[in-house]
């Protein structure tokens, strides 16, 4: 028998080596796999028969053998397209891979595999599948786990494909004991909102049962999904009130002062009218500084709403009262910028006040020197990326901490950085749009405030889609633009601003740009492995309009801030998420001039697809609607990229649940059990005592806000 907390090497089908792999992803224990869950269904319960198969139909799922199948290389560099002859009893059907060579190798002919993809037209009007997902079948795969049934399909994990996981994941579900998985609701609170046990959820959750509905799945609505929902939402709960209740007997904070002659003194430096809404988020940032509890804070607003001056503001109260504060932001360029940003406004508000910059890329003599200076408290304003919270960094009397683009931020880095302090106050920044009740739910006892009007004059950013046959007409637009004295910028994706090949493309790109299409216009170009000063050169001459285009990767897609520039043309706007785009499309129409952001979408593959994904772009400037439509499109994992979070897919499910009341019973649950007196806080804590070690970590670190 397996328990939860067996080790996964002594599972079946993992070993020491595949352990070791899995460790790395977060999975130590059975449990851990068990919370791995599919990313999307697969109906399996009767396959579709080749001959049914009709251009424009509903995606199917074949089961075939390959007949015939051969690679071309196309006279486009590097461009592939893997083509395959598939049968069936009823008939073949020819399907095409485009850029994914490797399948020469696996797709051979007699090899049996699941195909799952919708059928189009070829240009002599019969049926092709197009990029079909596909999973092959072994010889020993006769069990009924991957077909005659509905499938669960995963993300990889370690070396293991969606079939390799369902199938060490259905062993776990088969042996483990079930008392080793300690029920973490009540029955009452179980029968109350028709919840499952846990063990039958992640059974179900796993391998739907074949009355399942495929819609409820697909919306992560079934029972089952509510279930552990609901159960993490109630642990999370359980955590928050325990600490609340821990809180209220900790030493208190510091109380700053906020004298009208610094208000006065900072309302007459200010370049612009604050907004209402900005005046009464200050005012409670405020309220949060003069009192003795420590402030922990979420200060949410739209990109461009003007989250950047409320920061600065509450670093300079910190400041003159004699405390060292600390900003944090995920990227140099960005942590630049607000240096500008805030030498200008100390500057004009006649504030003295040493600052410093602390970035990976400091050379190793002059950080010794920065860190000295904080050490010894004669820098009072440190401005930094995640270098930051690095050990060796320590401060004489840390009194504030403001992080931007929390997002960008593991929940641990932002804890390391607030421990440095003794009770700082802490204000977290985050443009991403979730709705309050869900704030609630995933920040917990931070308190709220919301930037929920933008700056006055702002046009909405116009946003068309267009194809590879547009590419001149955008450039004209480009350059009618610029004649008139504005500025754009040109994306271009990268898999991974490591990727030697990826960059090279990129680079190629620009100098094509400059030296065939724009040869008149200056351009410069910016990506993330740019040293530290190369880049600041870049993005300081762009600022000051000294270039006309900027070639940037995604390194420019938070915060960075050139009212002036107008036009953004995005290329292979289909390699990336919607929420992205929404982030990238941020970095115009800061002005009040009519901006522009054109997505340029290749043809190929799944063109149709992408485009209409794409054009909701067009239709929409709402963060939290595209967030939505991303969350449908691609799933939570996908969105919100879960790593960089620490947060689990279950938490991403609660932003499935949210709007639905079983957030707000999770939490009366938890809250109603904590209050309960010395023998309800022993339940909880009994409760997180028992949780897996991974989940554990997670919590503690929530906790830390
Ligand atoms: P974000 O919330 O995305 O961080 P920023 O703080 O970078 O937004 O602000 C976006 C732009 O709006 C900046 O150019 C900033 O100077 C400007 N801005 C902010 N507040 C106002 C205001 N009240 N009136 C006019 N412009 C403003
Ligand atoms: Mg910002």
């Amino acid at each position: 028998m397996i328990r939860g907390d067996s080790e996964l090497r002594y599972v079946k089908g993992v070993g020491p080596r595949r352990a070791v792999q899995l460790s790395e992803q977060g999975c130590d224990i059975a449990e851990d796999l068990l919370y791995h869950l599919p990313f999307r269904y697969e109906d399996r319960r009767a396959f579709a028969r080749v001959a049914d198969l009709f251009p424009g139909g509903k995606e199917r799922t074949l089961e075939v053998r390959v007949v015939s199948s051969r690679l071309i290389r196309t006279r486009r560099r590097g461009f592939t397209i893997f083509e395959a002859v598939l049968a069936d009893e009823s008939g073949r059907i020819r399907s095409v891979w485009y850029n994914q060579p490797f399948l020469a190798r696996l797709l051979q002919p007699d090899r049996r595999a699941f195909l799952f993809g919708r059928a189009t037209q070829d240009r002599s009007g019969r049926a092709v599948l197009e990029n079909p997902e596909y999973e092959f079948l072994e010889e020993d795969d006769a069990e009924g786990i991957h077909a005659g049934r509905i499938v669960p399909v995963y993300r990889k994990l370690a070396d293991l494909g969606s079939r390799g996981v369902r199938r060490i994941v259905y062993g776990v579900l088969a042996e483990i004991d079930p008392r080793s998985l300690p029920e973490l609701l009540s029955a009452e609170v179980r029968s109350e909102n028709g919840l499952l046990d846990r063990l039958d959820a992640l059974r179900a959750v796993h391998f739907p049962p074949d009355d399942t509905s495929l819609e409820a799945l697909e919306r992560r609505g079934t029972a089952a999904h509510l279930t552990l929902a609901f159960e993490e939402i109630f642990v999370l709960q359980l955590a928050l009130a325990l600490r609340r209740q821990g809180r209220q007997s900790e030493p208190r904070g510091i109380s700053y002062l906020i004298p009208d002659a610094l208000r006065t003194r900072l309302g007459t430096v200010l370049p612009f009218r604050l907004t209402r809404a900005q005046r009464r988020v200050i005012k409670e940032i405020g309220g949060d500084l003069r009192s003795p509890h420590p402030m922990h804070r979420l200060l949410q607003g739209e990109v461009g709403s003007g989250k950047t001056i409320v920061a600065l503001l509450t670093l300079l109260v910190a400041v003159e009262n004699g405390y060292q504060a600390a900003l944090m932001a995920p990227t140099e360029i960005l942590v630049e910028q607000h240096d500008r940003n805030i030498r200008r406004l100390l500057e004009q508000g006649g504030i003295e006040c040493r600052t410093a910059l602390l970035a990976g890329s400091l050379g190793a003599a002059r950080r010794r020197e920065v860190l000295a200076a904080i050490r010894r408290g004669e820098t009072r304003l440190v401005l930094g990326t995640h270098a930051l919270f690095e050990a060796g960094v320590e401060f004489q009397r840390l009194g504030l901490v403001v992080v931007d683009e929390q997002h960008r931020f593991g929940v641990m880095q932002r804890a390391a950085l607030a421990g440095k302090g003794q009770r700082p106050d802490v204000l977290v920044m985050t443009a991403t749009p979730i709705p309050r009740s869900l704030a609630l739910t995933l920040y917990g006892d931070l308190d709220l405030s919301v930037i929920d009007e933008l700056p006055p004059g702002r046009t909405p950013v116009r946003t068309v889609v267009r194809s590879e046959r547009d590419r001149q007409r955008v450039y004209e637009g480009l350059r009618s633009e610029v004649a008139k004295g504005r500025q754009a910028y040109v994306v271009v994706p990268l898999v991974e601003e490591t990727a030697n090949s990826d960059l090279k493309n990129a680079t190629a790109f620009a100098e094509d740009l400059q030296r065939r299409v724009l040869p008149d216009l200056t351009i410069g170009m910016v990506h993330g492995r740019l040293k530290g000063p190369a880049k600041e050169a870049v993005m300081q001459a762009f600022s000051r309009g000294e270039l006309q285009v900027l070639v940037a990767t995604t390194v420019i897609e938070v915060g960075v801030d050139v009212p002036n520039a107008s036009v953004m043309i995005v290329e292979h706007a289909e390699r990336f998420g919607l929420s992205q785009l929404h982030q990238l499309r941020g970095r115009v129409g800061r002005g009040t001039a009519r901006s522009y952001c054109v997505l340029m979408a290749g043809d190929e593959p799944h063109g149709r697809e992408a485009r209409e994904r794409l054009a909701i772009m067009e239709r929409t400037s709402d963060g939290f609607l595209i967030a939505q439509k991303d969350l449908e499109l691609r799933g939570p994992g996908a969105v919100f990229g879960t790593q960089q979070h620490g947060l689990s897919d279950l938490q991403f499910l609660a932003v499935i649940l949210q709007g639905s009341e079983l957030v707000e019973k999770a939490r009366r649950q938890a809250q109603a059990l904590v209050a309960g007196g010395e023998a309800g806080s022993a339940r909880a804590r009994a409760i997180l005592g028992s949780l897996r070690p991974g989940w554990q970590k997670r919590l503690d670190l929530v906790r830390v806000g």
